[in-house]
């Protein structure tokens, strides 16, 4: 349930409010938005009547019920404000979110050496991007493929970090493993195959990292969004979505479908921000550049791509993967298509001069919900 007050609504007043709500079994939280202020309620809201909550304060303009299943990831309970997810690099703040320029990340599909990492980290520095992408915990479906080495490339990821001043995007697959891969991640990725990794999202939810959920390789809209309702409701605020394709049935000519439409039907159910990842979409590289496009086109607020600096060698992925020439030819045309939509993409000059939210909403513990 979400009660929105009047803009002009005096601090005293909403905290009166808040008081006055104290009374019931719920817990409340103020979202500060640019239009609106709105107090979200999260507990035993089924039996309070909205008319007693109405007659509370003149401030308050009206009380909605939140009648989906999710309910801090709806866009509802930001009254239609989207959410932005501020991230500290080394480099400066990165927000993500739809008033926002378009966030690109590239990197390999695994740490693999030393060389490679920071050539790569180097590499996407040049091109703009904020964050250097790269597994050190692969989830492999054969037990036999590589798998990551593990800690010592979170060890190369905190070099590249170091050296370029990007940040890092790193899997963590194991809570086991959660306090090591925060050390080094400045966005910390569930992948695809643990959307539904429930320990580890209530885990996630418990840091103050931001999170990149992965869509589930089967998993509904609605699935994604429950899993990242876990984490909201664990305490996280900070979740940003990436949809990197779903099994269909025609695996022959690509890996996964990419669900471009997946972009316009969250905008219309989250406030979250929404990542596009066109390389495991597609599993193959001549795709990747025209489905970054059309992502870019269709909305979508951050682009994480992977790059190879010499892909028919990749431990992982290089069937997938641009080469740096591919990727500096894509950019020119991610930022030619975004200015067309009166968007653009983020460069590193943009770091410094970012307008930080005031308020960072506090979400509430999984009990309540
Ligand atoms: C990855 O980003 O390298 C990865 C394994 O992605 P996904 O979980 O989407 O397959
Ligand atoms: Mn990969």
């Amino acid at each position: 349930m979400i009660i929105v007050l009047k803009k002009d609504s005096s601090a005293t007043e909403i905290e009166r409010i808040h008081q006055e709500l104290s009374r019931w079994n719920v817990t409340t939280t103020t979202i500060p938005g640019k239009q609106k202020i709105v107090i979200g309620l999260v507990g035993d809201t089924a039996n309070i009547d909205t008319r007693q909550i109405q007659a509370l304060s003149s401030s308050i303009e009206q009380v909605l019920r939140i009648n989906k299943p999710f309910k801090q990831a709806s866009q509802e309970f930001r009254y239609g404000e989207p959410s932005e997810v501020v991230v500290s690099t080394p480099n400066g703040f990165v927000v993500f979110g739809q008033n926002h320029p378009i966030v690109h990340i590239a990197g390999p599909c695994s740490v693999e050496n030393e060389e490679m990492i920071v050539q790569t980290a180097q590499f996407a520095k040049a091109t703009g991007a904020s964050f250097l992408r790269g597994g050190a915990y692969k989830p492999r479906t054969s037990p036999y493929a590589f798998q990551g080495h593990g800690e010592s490339a979170l060890g190369l990821l905190a070099t590249a970090r170091e050296i370029t001043g990007l940040g890092i995007i790193t899997e963590v697959m194991d809570t086991a493993d959660l306090e090591k891969v925060a050390s080094v991640a400045d966005i910390i990725q569930i992948g695809a195959r643990n959307m539904q990794n429930f320990s580890l999202l209530k885990q996630v939810g418990t840091t103050n990292k931001p999170i990149l959920l992965k869509r589930g390789l089967s998993a509904t809209i609605e699935e994604w969004l429950m899993a990242a309702e876990y984490i909201l409701a664990a305490g996280n605020p900070n979740v940003i979505l990436c949809e990197r394709g779903i099994r269909s049935f025609d695996q022959q000519y690509t890996r996964n479908t990419l669900d471009i439409s997946a972009i316009p039907v969250l905008r219309s159910l989250t406030h979250l921000p929404i990542m596009i990842d066109p390389s495991h979409g597609t599993g193959r590289s001549e795709y990747v550049s025209p489905m970054a496009l059309a992502a870019i086109a269709a909305g979508a607020d951050s682009i994480m791509i992977e790059v190879h600096p010499n892909p028919t060698e990749a431990l992982s992925d290089g069937p997938q993967s641009l080469t740096f020439e591919q990727y500096e030819k894509l950019m020119q045309q991610m930022n030619n298509i975004s200015k067309v939509l009166g968007r653009c993409m983020q460069t590193s000059e943009m770091l410094n001069s970012v307008h930080l939210p005031k308020f960072a909403p506090t979400l509430f513990p999984i009990a309540s919900i």
